[in-house]
């Protein structure tokens, strides 16, 4: 039998849906772009599960008690002592958010021309490594571009792929590796412990350093435990101590998996002269070491989301509201990627607009009709976010057209996960009828977050 969610509700935010007609204008005002809404025009909100995510009360009390001293503040130790605890790493330093942690770390690893090797790389943090001096290197396994497979572990390495990437571009080429858990990119798809593993030994054998990129490190801990053989009667903080046992350190989103509305990490497992060069960039970019760009009670209430996080039932209940939402999905005959990932459902649209030319961006036409018909605001994953050729100045096709559906942790129940699924659902039927959009302004970069569009004639 499902289990319902293992919270029950004490505080409650009210959302309204506005009229077909209210939503229409909201639309035509915001450029036919879901990114230039205004929240107060969405019902649903599936744009992100960053720093989205409800706090429990626990939390909201630590808020009350967090210690806002400039320095040496108690609210840092006990995040310092959480963070040891769960990642038997020995030295922590807080950040604002993820790039803030990136910001800060990849510096002191990469020289310039060096490679950077990854699963697939998230686009903060290929930005990072650019801005090091590095370049970014995807080494994920093919399987993670098959959507209608359902292979357990989409988000692992290639090995073969690796070894024989390391020995044609030379050890000395290569700043390190860093494994994403789960694999935002490929869809919020984890990494096996075996794969992780062997990642680390191929790594060791060359003198590669290991780094892991953390966001959803407790979900990728949970389908370990759920998918992989040995692990089935291991606790999640068992699993992640091994993860990590395996990398030098990490850099943290903690607005996924930490269940913040805030904040990041960076973790170093025992390099001090790391450690100290980390903690000395800290200063000028984030701030003093023990607040790194956070309030005293931004620190108290990650100490405590850290643990929530790692929290089994509470898991247990996040993937399989994902999951459920999935299997609506693919009962009702909405394609989706296979299967879902620990915090998103992919619909896939090339599939279900399949009339639609990928220059006529399928998933943002698609993500554009769902807002119409509910008022649920999803994102486009295609050809729309990749962008034009720099050189040609052409519109790229993407492989996938995708439009994700994310689940922010903790915040929507069930039922809305029904409303979202038979919205599909019902525009399934009418999907023929759903036409293209094309640019009317884009700014030259990163143009996803603010163009204009209009539907095709
Ligand atoms: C969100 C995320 C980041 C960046 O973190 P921010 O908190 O958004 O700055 C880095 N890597 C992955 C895998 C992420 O999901």
């Amino acid at each position: 039998m499902r289990k319902p969610e293992p919270f029950k509700i004490k505080m409650v935010e009210p959302i309204k849906l506005i009229s077909r007609e209210e939503r229409i204008k909201a639309l035509e005002r915001a450029g036919y772009n879901p990114f230039s809404l205004r929240s107060d025009d969405i019902f649903i909100d599936l744009l992100t599960d960053s720093g989205t995510g409800a706090m429990s009360d626990r939390q909201w009390a630590g808020i009350m008690m967090g210690d806002e001293s400039y320095a040496g503040s108690r609210s840092f130790f006990r995040l310092e002592a959480a963070a040891q605890d769960i990642f038997g790493y020995k030295y922590i330093i807080p950040a604002h958010q993820g790039r803030g942690a990136e910001q800060i770390f990849f510096p002191q690893l990469i020289k310039k021309g060096q490679d950077v090797l990854g699963n697939m790389h998230f686009d903060t943090t290929m930005a990072h490594i650019e801005l090091a001096g590095g370049r970014a290197v995807n080494l994920i396994h093919e399987r993670a571009f098959d959507t209608t497979t359902p292979y357990p572990f989409k988000g692992d390495f290639d090995l073969e792929k690796l070894e024989d990437y390391i020995k044609n571009r030379g050890a000395e080429n290569i700043a390190f590796l860093i494994i994403t858990v789960t694999c935002n990119s490929a869809g919020g798809q984890p990494v096996s412990m075996a794969n992780i593993k062997a990642v680390s030994e191929i790594c060791k054998k060359y003198g590669i350093r290991v780094f892991i990129d953390a966001a959803r490190y407790a979900e990728n801990a949970y389908f370990i435990k759920t998918r992989e053989k040995g692990y089935e009667n291991k606790s999640i903080k068992e699993i992640v101590r091994e993860m990590f046992s395996y990398a030098e350190g990490f850099t943290m989103s903690a607005k996924k998996d930490a269940i913040v509305n805030i904040g990041g990490l960076v973790g170093i497992k025992d390099d001090e002269e790391l450690y100290l060069n980390t903690r000395s960039t800290v200063v000028p970019y984030e701030g003093f070491p023990t607040y790194g760009g956070l309030s005293g009670r931004d620190l108290e209430a990650m100490a405590i989301g850290l643990y929530e996080g790692i929290d089994e039932a509470y898991l247990e209940y996040r993937i399989s509201q994902v999951e459920y939402l999935g299997k609506r999905l693919m009962d009702g005959g909405v394609p989706i990627q296979t299967p879902p990932g620990g915090h998103a459902v992919f619909v896939d649209a090339k599939k279900f607009l399949p009339h639609i030319p990928y220059y006529q961006f399928p998933a943002q036409a698609l993500a554009n009709a769902l807002y119409i018909e509910s008022g649920i605001r999803a994102v486009e994953i295609g050809s729309f976010l990749l962008g034009r050729d720099p050189e040609t100045g052409e519109q790229r096709e993407a492989d996938m057209e995708l439009m994700r559906l994310t689940i922010p942790r903790r915040v929507y129940t069930n039922s809305h996960m029904d409303y979202i699924a038979d919205s599909l659902i019902a525009l399934l039927d009418r999907a023929s009828e759903i036409k293209g959009v094309e640019i009317e302004y884009e700014p030259r970069v990163l143009r996803h977050f603010t163009a204009r569009l209009r539907p095709v004639k």
